[in-house]
């Protein structure tokens, strides 16, 4: 279909593709890549699912608040699909998820009222029945409702089925958060094609499911306490500290052949070398259900098919160890590309080229007698980028202290005639000694970057700056410049 009515009709019908390099010769190993969903992961089936199905019971009705504990991704489903349909949605989730999850929540107008992280799981999920009883939200119960287990039955598993029509599937391989996933497809694959064998892969640290051990539950059936096995992982999204009602389910109709162990680096690694080696681009259970997909690949004959499970796309885990190793600067291979030609060279103050380096740029005249001009008629200017943090940061400092200011932005239209913006960049050069921006000025002196302002502030410099060139400013604002910086200069607490 070319043209759909909304949005929502586009969830599902992911593809599968065959990885060409990261199989062992012979196999024939697809991953169903379930970041093309809209929202980027498998959740969007169980979320419009799950709000359908209410709204036809009739227990979900129009203006009625939505609520979910959620580690993001049924969150983000969520909240697409209550924002097509209209309702207000509430997600609940520990602290210690990605700060990615929350901001995409909330971009989607969603609320996301965080839980401790020393709760875990439980503390997300007795939050969210708490503010629904409170508040009579919809509740939408994703670890219970066999709504989230029948879409898999009626889509995930049926792709797949209809994938390999006429031919043998002899491997499927999955993970387990909800255990929807599970045990939909486990289910109709079992009916279906019984000589398909189910596989589940679950965090190394935390072997709830291969302890045999069961999960305490209240009289309700509701998880009672962690399980005893668990531990925290990597693998944001799979292994809650319980074992959720739809995956015991999938575990105890004998759905599941074989409960494999996954390495947290080894998940990352291979998320890693999907990206590099398939130009396939998945978060962290990604590459931990391939990391079990390639156990069973290694031990199978040629010609054996798998299926292979990759939940979400990369993209939501920037903050996360995922990206622990890619860095934000030009690396010195980087560095060397750049300096191998002589145009355009981007230069910070880590580039060796130019650190120590002194020599008086080129100018133009006309963006000379600009600065002059700006810098004799305004008491406070800031030369700065209009998309940079770190001007933004100044600009909060300024705001706060109710100081007045010129920002000249110099990427900004009004610098665009004549290219004025890049030919007052040589002029500030000269001036400071510094090729960064933002560059600040008080009364025609150069107080230098956003740091250098900001240790001036917290020294007090700034202040009797000011006070010597009789600038108004509120001397009293209680300021937290830490809150200032972008998120990521500033110190992390540990999870
Ligand atoms: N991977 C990720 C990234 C997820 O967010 C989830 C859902 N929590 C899963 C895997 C597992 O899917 P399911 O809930 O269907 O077991």
């Amino acid at each position: 279909m070319a043209r759909y009515n909304n949005i929502l009709e586009t969830i599902g019908n992911t593809p599968l593709v065959r990885l060409n390099k990261l199989a062992p010769e012979g196999v024939n190993l697809y991953v169903k890549i379930e970041a093309f969903n809209p929202m980027g992961s498998v959740k969007d089936r169980m979320a419009r699912a799950v709000i359908e199905q209410a709204e036809q019971s009739g227990e979900l009705k129009p203006g009625m608040t939505v609520i979910e504990a959620t580690s993001g991704n049924t969150g983000i489903g969520l909240a697409m699909v209550c924002a097509q349909k209209g309702y207000p949605l509430v997600v609940t989730m520990a602290e210690n998820f990605s700060v990615e999850r929350r901001k995409l929540l909330r971009f989607l107008g969603a609320k996301v009222v965080l839980t401790p992280a020393a709760e875990k799981g439980t503390g997300m999920l007795n939050k969210a029945s708490e503010l629904a009883q409170t508040h009579g939200y919809y509740l939408c119960r994703q670890f219970e409702n066999e709504v989230n287990a029948d879409v898999h039955s009626r889509t995930t598993a049926r792709e797949i089925l209809a994938d390999f029509a006429g031919e043998r599937l002899d491997y499927w391989v999955t993970g387990s958060g909800t255990g929807g996933t599970l045990k939909g497809v486990s289910r109709t694959l079992k009916s279906e094609s019984p000589v398909t064998k189910i596989v589940v892969a679950e965090p190394d640290n935390a072997p709830v499911l291969a302890s045999g051990i069961a999960q305490p539950r209240a009289e309700d059936g509701s998880p009672s306490a962690s399980h005893p096995n668990f531990r925290p992982h990597l693998m944001q999204g799979w292994s809650p500290d319980f074992i959720s009602k739809l995956t015991e389910d999938a575990i105890s109709g004998e759905h599941v052949d074989e409960i494999v162990p996954v390495a947290g680096s080894e998940s990352i690694e291979l998320s890693q070398r999907l990206a590099r080696e398939e130009g396939i681009f998945c978060g962290i259970t990604s590459g931990a259900t391939l990391a079990a997909a390639l156990q069973v690949a290694r031990r199978s004959d040629a010609g054996t098919n798998i299926v292979c499970m990759l939940p979400d796309t990369g993209e939501r885990y920037l903050s996360t160890p995922l990206f622990a190793d890619i860095k934000e600067e030009m690396s010195q291979e980087e560095i060397a590309i750049s300096q191998s030609t002589p145009g355009y060279q981007f230069v910070s103050l880590d580039t060796p080229q130019v650190a120590g380096s002194r020599e008086l740029a080129e100018v133009d005249g006309a963006a000379q007698a600009h600065v002059e001009k700006l810098l004799q008629q305004q008491s406070v200017v800031m030369f700065a980028l209009e998309w940079c943090e770190f001007c933004w940061a100044v600009r909060k400092l300024f705001q706060a202290m109710q100081l007045d200011y010129h920002s000249a932005d110099l990427d900004s239209v009004a610098y665009q005639d004549n290219d004025m913006g890049g030919k007052v960049r040589p002029v500030l050069l000269n001036i400071t000694g510094q090729p960064t921006i933002p560059q600040i000025f008080i009364a025609g002196e150069c107080v230098g970057g956003s740091s250098e302002l900001f240790a001036e502030y917290e020294s007090g410099a700034l202040i009797k700056r000011l006070q010597r060139h009789g600038i108004a400013f509120n001397a009293d604002a209680n300021i937290d410049l830490n809150a200032m910086m972008p998120q990521w200069v500033q110190p992390r607490q540990s999870a």
